[in-house]
């Protein structure tokens, strides 16, 4: 069989992988071994799996490969930040954001080609949907990259939004946090959403991964401006479901706050966001906007910043400014584009 035709073995769950043993005449211990080969020894080719016998890889290689493939690009900031560039699907590329932060090393990870969302501040929005990733693109990701070994911290804020490919993000949490996968804590990992409730509900009953949700204003009129979303799915409904789990122990939720100037960052705003978060247990990050083509909003000054974030802080509410990182190589929050693959 042509290599690119073959399936791959990354992205496999345990589960999966014993089907693939039966399928190939293998033992189903074998299944925990290809497990180790592809997630603890990050193998990248059959061959290396020297404790499956010789006939068994031939017969395993006639239909499968592990499947990992390398980014084709890289950027690299002034402030240590990298941006990786893979090929996604439906003719766009993906990126994935490496973020070295002190002892701190964190992976912001794509979850589709594009997407559907067409929030106004995103130029990720901006060039519509084109194609879910596989548990095996996300994976990849993570193991694809030069500094796989040293992360700390996953991500899922990368492009696309996950709860739009909820079946290949919740594979991908498997294989991070499970014992024959990669054995993360799942508190090493936060998914990002804007809040689709049904699957962000099976999302918090079948893991314990952090949660971010997109808020951007407490006011819906205003937030409909920003993120078409609000629509289906109001904020006010979001924050009714999250009041219904515990964010005080094991888990977290942030709140993603992006400021814009004159439109969401004056301190009734403030005040309303403190209403909006009453009873979530939750914390807020807030994110300084970065200009993007042809959208006629603006960055709001570091002062009203500061002055947002202490007006929440003097509520009870937990309120940082999170440090803007890789401005440079347009990685930063709402700048991943990709790249259109007619282009190369
Ligand atoms: S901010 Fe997230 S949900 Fe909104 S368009 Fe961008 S990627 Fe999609």
């Amino acid at each position: 069989m042509d290599e690119i035709k073959k399936k791959p073995l990354v992205g496999l769950s345990l589960a999966q992988l014993r089907e693939v043993a039966a399928e190939c005449g293998m033992p189903a211990f074998a299944a925990k071994q290809m497990a180790q080969w592809l997630y603890e020894k990050r193998v990248e080719t059959i061959d290396e799996m020297t404790n499956l016998s010789l006939k068994a890889r031939a017969r395993l290689a006639e239909d499968y490969c592990v499947g990992r493939f390398a980014p084709k690009m890289e950027a690299r900031s002034v402030d240590g930040t990298v941006k990786y560039l893979f090929d996604g699907v439906g003719g766009r590329d993906i990126e994935a954001v490496y973020i070295p932060d002190r002892e701190r090393a964190t992976l912001c990870v794509s979850s589709q080609a594009g997407c559907k969302m067409n929030c106004k501040f995103c130029m990720t929005g901006k060039q519509g949907f084109h194609g879910n990733l596989t548990t095996t693109d996300i994976i990849n990701q993570v193991l694809s990259i030069p500094e796989s070994e040293s992360l700390t911290n996953l991500v899922f804020m990368g492009m696309g939004e996950p709860m739009d490919n909820l079946d290949a993000v919740l594979g991908a949490i498997d294989i991070l946090t499970e014992s024959w996968g990669l054995a993360w804590s799942p508190k090493r990992i936060t998914v990002s959403s804007i809040g689709k409730l049904k699957e962000l509900r099976t999302l918090l009953d079948s893991t314990r991964v952090h949660i971010a949700i997109s808020v951007h204003s407490p006011f819906p009129q205003e937030r409909l401006q920003l993120m078409p979303v609000e629509r289906v799915y109001p904020v006010a409904d979001v924050m009714d479901l999250l009041r219904g789990y515990d964010f005080a122990h094991q888990r977290r939720l942030s709140v993603e706050y992006i400021m814009f100037r004159g439109l969401n960052d004056d301190l009734r705003h403030a005040d309303a966001l403190v209403r909006l978060l009453k009873g979530t247990d939750s914390r807020v990050n807030l994110i300084r906007f970065h200009a993007i083509p042809d959208v006629d909003l603006k960055t709001t000054a570091e002062s009203a910043m500061v002055a947002f974030r202490d007006r929440l802080n003097a509520q009870g509410v937990t309120a940082t400014i999170r440090t803007s990182r890789g401005e440079d190589i347009m990685a930063a929050c709402g700048m991943l584009a990709g790249k259109d693959r007619k282009d190369d």
